[in-house]
C-alpha cells in the first residue's frame, strides 16, 4: 500500500471531540490554556 498520508494539522474539539477534518475548529485561550472548539459548539461557549 503506497498510502502517502499528508501531514495535516488536525485539531479536536474539546467539547464534542469532532476533528478539524470534519468541521472547522477554532483555537482559543481560556485561563491561560489553549483549547479547541468546533463551529457547532461555539454558540454553547458564547452562551456560557
Ligand atoms: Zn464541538
Amino acid at each position: 500500500m503506497a498510502d502517502v498520508k499528508k501531514v495535516a494539522l488536525e485539531l479536536e474539539c474539546a467539547n464534542c471531540g469532532t476533528t478539524s477534518e470534519l468541521t472547522p475548529v477554532l483555537t482559543y485561550v481560556h485561563q491561560g490554556e489553549e483549547k479547541y472548539i468546533c463551529m457547532h459548539c461555539l454558540p454553547m461557549l458564547i452562551h456560557g
